[in-house]
């Protein structure tokens, strides 16, 4: 549903989605590859407020990982609205700023704002929490705005949530979803655990809530009509709800049926999923090809430390081999320099690496967010450092160098051409395997996908396989999957691959920074606008 609130008046507005800090997780070495890929995910908290805006009000998007919000934008809008994470606060400012230049006001919600409105004095608005009755009363006051307000900031708080069954569909509309690297969906909101060092269940509660399968199943229309290939479950934990979960899978099981499965899914969920062999069997039906788990560290007492004893109720790796059974891929984040580390722990991380053979990990330096049980425990110890020039705000128990030593040590074997092309072998005899032979979307068969599809070969075997130092590991892994047919694990492998080896190449060379959850202390370049 849209807001109930009636205008007065027409108000252009211009929502635009800062910045990423670049990441392991960002996949940005592997847009070249894939030809006319500018940016990782459509920005889905935005797009939703897009949506949620009074039908008479024109909306421009800009999403700056894309292209820039250019002058003429910010002249166009009567009010400019901004989202992000704490790791976009500096770009986030930057828009800000831009915005004033041009005598615009700017209001600014999302993760970051709502965790943490003090970040933001330079913004005339700020809207915390969720959709809903602050939405609204923001929207009557730009409704009766003309220019930026006089006065203080105003903060306008949610009490009364909009149920997730009542969210409009995010303004798909308004981007180009073949831009994107993966597609991006909601289902849930909130997380029933409460790990040391996330927000989420402060931000989004701890009693999940959910949409119904049959906005979900539009949505998935919607993308695939846009021309989406593979789609993302942005839930910060797909079973938060396992039983809405396992209500949710036959819908996705019968809409892929119908369609000839055009969409490869993947998800985040708790490691736990392992113990549901039944709704494993249901997301490989419906065609989820990848789940980013966040096992964080092997140590089973670093795991009780932070409150995540949920990734101790199978024995880790039978838990990765249970999920590789059905033929999805692990995904695992991973944190250095806890408070349970020794200088062994990368080590340990890295034999774990090789014991579990997942072939992608987000391998980050803690960072406290504010408002997490982390940080009012290390604030408490006055363990908390703000000093410019540090990786992190966490004032480690090892000294500093040393787990920064750790981070190069770990990313260093992880993401060794000969290591990642021999994880991905495995994964070819041991997961990709257990995948069924989706039928074939006529849609792929398209003209223009048949040629997309050439050029991106093309600029695989000139690029990695000829011009890449790593060669040989390129061309065994080519002769091991696309012997087999197996043409789509071939092309994941390959540009996942160059990404993750290219980008560990940049981190040890010292360009980017080690906690992809800390505020950048740089301005990532937005790119050049299109012609
Ligand atoms: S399981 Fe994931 S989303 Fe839930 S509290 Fe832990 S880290 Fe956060």
């Amino acid at each position: 549903m849209r807001t109930p609130y009636s205008p007065a008046t027409i108000r252009n507005i211009l929502c635009v989605f800062p910045r990423y800090t670049p990441s392991f997780g960002t996949f940005h070495h592997s847009y070249s590859l894939l030809g006319g890929v500018r940016a990782f995910m459509p920005p889905q908290g935005l797009l939703l407020i897009a949506a949620y805006l009074p039908e008479s009000w024109p909306v421009r998007f800009v999403d700056e990982n894309r292209s820039p919000a250019t002058t003429e934008d910010f002249r166009w809008a009567d009010a400019v609205m901004v989202s992000g994470m704490h790791v976009q606060q500096r770009h986030i400012q930057d828009i800000t700023r831009r915005a004033h230049a041009c005598g615009k006001p700017v209001a600014i919600g999302g993760p970051s704002a709502s965790g943490c409105p003090e970040m933001y004095p330079d913004a005339d608005f700020v809207h915390v929490g969720e959709i809903g009755d602050a939405t609204d009363r923001l929207i009557e006051i730009l409704d009766g705005l003309a220019g930026r307000p006089e006065g203080l900031q105003q903060v306008f708080t949610t009490q009364d949530r909009l149920p997730l069954n009542q969210f409009p569909m995010p303004a798909y509309e308004l981007i180009s979803i073949p831009d994107y690297f993966l597609a991006s969906v909601q289902f849930s909101s909130g997380c029933p655990f409460t790990c040391e060092f996330c927000d989420i269940p402060a931000l989004y509660g701890r009693n999940p809530r959910l949409k119904n399968p049959e906005q979900v199943v539009a949505e998935l229309d919607r993308l695939r009509i846009g021309g989406a290939q593979s789609v993302y479950f942005v839930d910060d934990n797909f079973i938060a709800n396992p039983k809405a979960a396992a209500d949710l899978l036959p819908h996705l099981v019968t809409w892929q049926k119908r369609h000839r499965y055009p969409l490869r899914i993947a998800c985040e969920a708790t490691l736990n999923i392992a113990k549901n062999e039944k709704t494993l069997e249901l997301m490989r039906d419906a065609g989820f090809v990848t789940i980013f788990c966040g096992i964080e560290t092997p140590e089973p007492e670093a795991l009780h430390a932070m409150s995540k004893s949920q990734n101790l109720r199978l024995p880790i790796l039978d838990a990765v081999e249970t999920i590789n059974k059905y033929g999805m891929e692990v995904v695992s984040g991973i944190i250095i320099g806890l408070d349970t580390d020794t200088p062994d722990s990368a080590d340990r991380i890295i034999e774990f690496i090789r014991a579990s053979q997942i072939p992608i990990l987000t391998i980050n330096v803690l960072y406290a967010l504010p408002k997490t049980p982390l940080w009012d425990r290390l604030e408490r110890a006055g363990r908390i450092r703000n000093e410019e020039g540090r990786e992190s705000n966490v004032d480690f128990l090892l000294p500093y160098d040393t787990v920064l030593g750790m981070w190069r040590k770990c990313i260093e074997a992880a993401y060794e051409p000969r290591a990642i092309y021999g994880r991905y072998a495995y994964q070819q005899r041991h997961t990709f395997r257990n995948r069924p032979w989706y039928p074939m979307d006529p849609r792929r068969l398209a003209p223009h996908n048949v040629r997309r599809g050439i050029g991106i070969f093309a600029r695989l075997f000139w690029r990695l396989g000829v011009r890449s130092s790593y060669r040989a590991d390129f061309w065994r892994m080519a002769a091991r999957t696309l012997g087999r047919g197996r043409f789509e694990e071939f092309v994941q492998s390959a540009v996942v691959s160059h990404h993750l080896i290219e980008f560990a190449r940049q981190c040890l060379a010292g360009m980017p920074e080690p906690s992809f959850y800390a505020p950048s202390r740089t301005l990532a370049p937005v790119p050049a606008a299109e012609a």
